[in-house]
């Protein structure tokens, strides 16, 4: 590949009200201090001067606070040639949103799942920026990077084209991922995140960051060199194709940790940032393009190639889970307070999630919350705020909920500090707990099998109830029609289909669909298909006589799937279809099984060479069909019975010979 790997600086651009004394769009957004400017003009000066373009979010929720002052600062964005997109801290729509929808729920974090208040948000976003330039917004970025269903439906309605939100800790905890597109078009364009390693805590690619941002002059190269590590692990790990979105803020050449610490404030520049940033482009322009968010959309480099069903990404099943977690804090607490008070400690408060998903303050009737914010929040949900110095805290009187949602080391350490215990006096939620039982699910009513209608589920090799008993058919075999109906188009399944290693649930969806031409094949004739032959050399089987190879959980346990693809790339005629889903490593890369004879024993591997070699990792599976297909499309379907998804791939044939390997 020629081209460079891409990198997107994006920059929220904002003056919440915590974080300044006064003057808050002077101070947050254009960094004016003694005359001198340390904001977005700075950024911009900088970025010119390496002819590169930077992509502001401005905070459009914001001219409910100061009016006229944010669309100016938008048309300063858009005058100076750089690329201004949508931000939105949905909170400070409050009035508005009462006004509209009485019925509107009590938290913030909800507006976002309701259509109408979506619909709201977004029009509301759309007419300010409207205001600012001629051209329509392309990008939208969520306050507190939070986004739901119906928020991401009315963006895509409007004609947005991708959303920024997505990061580690949104919309689920830590779910990693390059660049995709969600089933209804709409692209995400996610914030880049570092991947969790060796027991390192996943990291976002955030100026900011403790260790990529210089306070003093000799940081400066240190700080060069831990970028270069920070972006080859990224690249490494997505792939080259894979767009790094770096986050920045207005205020992000005025942070001062200590100041910062003890005043919540982004009042005072560190002229060391400033140097840094232009340090930072001189050093990477060359070796990274860097592209605007409106850049992004039409990279084709960047190909967008997996599709996501929203209810993959907002995972019925992973917020039960949490709920479920969530309900068993709240009575392990209960029952080690003893009669003690309960005290809830968080980092400011962007971890009301915790609040939003079972309400543990109410649950838990805590006596007061602690906060760094204390000082400019004295009072939340009419409880009293306090420091940790205020609370003077007793484990004979208290017993403790860490509720951030990162793990804080300096928390535990004050707590240690005092001689609280963990468990018996305090519990951190970023911390592993116990083992945690699952509800009770089995009256529960399940959706109806997609392939045989029915609707008793029995879990199958984990806690899930993936088995259906009506067809024997688990998640990967159910979202085989939902791939049809939804993505591909059913009439595909009328062209002459090479079923490879077909499976009763398999067979029962293709007769009841009508597919005629199918011919099954596999190396055991015990399963008795039509042909038996083996994937990886199959001379019985004629070129190019296929419109469709079809092979679910096939390629993991073929000895040979380099020999495999080239197969199954010969037997597919021009513009053929191979049409695959394969076990997951649970990573990027792909991982060699140990003990590849333990599912279908020894007897089976010594007669057939059929076992299970190896589980594959997102980027390696893509990088090794691309080697042999002229296109590869993923699209992750949602199993709605087990609450799970399945990443199926569809590759075409290029037409005439296949691609030279
Ligand atoms: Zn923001
Ligand atoms: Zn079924």
């Amino acid at each position: 590949m020629l081209d460079k790997p891409k990198c997107m600086l994006t920059v929220d651009v904002e003056a919440l009200a915590l974080r300044a004394p006064a003057h808050h769009v002077d101070s947050l957004i254009y960094g004016r201090f003694n005359g001198e400017e340390w904001g977005i003009g700075r950024m911009m000066d900088i970025a010119d001067k390496h002819q590169v373009k930077l992509t502001f979010f401005l905070d459009f929720a914001e001219t409910e606070l100061y009016g006229e002052d944010i669309i100016q600062a938008g048309r300063y964005i858009a005058s100076r040639g750089h690329d201004l997109q949508i931000h939105c801290h949905y909170n400070l729509l409050e009035n508005q949103v009462r006004n509209r929808f009485p019925e509107a729920a009590e938290s913030y974090y909800t507006w976002y799942e309701d259509e109408a208040v979506s619909e709201f948000l977004v029009d509301y976003c759309l007419e300010q920026y409207r205001k600012c330039t001629d051209r329509e917004p392309i990008v939208f970025r969520g306050g507190e990077y939070r986004v739901g269903k119906a928020l991401l439906k009315k963006l895509k309605e409007k004609k947005v084209a991708a959303d920024a939100s997505y990061n580690y800790i949104r919309p689920v905890e830590k779910p990693m991922n390059r660049q995709f597109v969600f089933e209804n078009g709409l692209f995400e364009l996610p914030v880049a995140v570092l991947p969790e390693k060796e027991g390192i805590a996943s990291k976002v690619l955030n100026f900011n960051e403790a260790h990529l941002y210089p306070v003093k002059e000799a940081d400066l190269e240190p700080c060069l060199k831990e970028y270069e590590k920070v972006f080859r692990e990224f690249y490494d790990c997505y792939g080259k194709n894979t767009l790094a979105a770096m986050v920045m803020h207005s205020w992000s050449f005025c942070y001062e940790k200590e100041r910062f610490q003890s005043s919540g404030y982004m009042d005072r520049p560190n002229i060391y940032a400033a140097e840094f940033f232009d340090r930072f482009l001189a050093h990477f322009k060359g070796k990274y393009e860097f592209i605007t968010a409106a850049q992004a959309v039409t990279a084709e480099e960047i190909h967008f190639s997996k599709t996501i069903d929203f209810d993959a990404v907002f995972s019925l099943h992973e917020q039960r889970e949490s709920r479920e977690k969530f309900k068993w804090i709240e009575s392990f607490i209960k029952e080690k307070a003893r009669g003690r008070r309960i005290i809830i400690w968080g980092k400011g408060w962007i971890e009301g999630r915790v609040m939003r998903i079972w309400n543990l303050s109410q649950q838990l009737d805590a006596a007061f919350y602690i906060s760094r914010d204390a000082d400019k929040k004295r009072l939340w949900r009419r409880k009293p705020v306090k420091t940790f110095e205020e609370a003077e805290l007793s484990r004979d009187k208290d017993y403790v909920l860490v509720i951030a949602n990162t793990r804080f080391p300096e928390i535990r350490d004050s707590l240690h500090e005092i001689g609280f215990v963990e468990f018996e006096d305090y519990i951190d939620i970023a911390q592993p707990l116990p083992d945690i039982e699952n509800g009770n699910e089995e009256d529960k009513e399940y959706p109806a099998c997609s392939i045989c209608g029915g609707n008793k589920f029995v879990p199958f090799n984990s806690k899930r109830p993936r088995y259906c008993e009506g067809c024997g058919s688990v998640e990967r075999n159910r979202t085989i029609p939902l791939l049809f109906s939804e993505n591909l188009g059913t009439e595909l399944l009328s062209k002459r289909i090479l079923h490879v290693s077909p499976s009763r649930p398999e067979r029962i969806f293709f007769e009841k669909t009508g597919a005629k031409n199918i011919t099954t094949l596999d190396v055991r004739p015990q399963v008795k298909p039509d042909i038996v032959a083996d994937l990886c050399d199959m001379p019985q089987v004629e070129s190019e006589s296929f419109e469709i190879v079809f092979a679910n959980c096939v390629l993991n346990h073929v000895y040979d799937d380099n020999a495999a693809l080239a197969e199954v790339c010969r037997v597919l005629k021009g513009n053929g279809l191979f049409i695959v889903w394969v076990m997951g490593s649970g990573g990027m890369c792909t991982t060699i099984d140990q003990e590849p004879a333990a599912w279908y024993g020894q007897e089976t591997m010594d007669t057939y060479r059929v076992g299970t070699y190896r589980h594959y990792g997102e980027r390696d599976f893509y990088h090794l069909l691309m080697r042999y297909f002229a296109e590869v499309h993923a699209f992750e379907k949602y199993d709605a019975p087990s609450e799970m998804s399945c990443c199926w791939y569809v590759c075409k044939k290029k037409n005439g010979a296949g691609k030279d390997v």
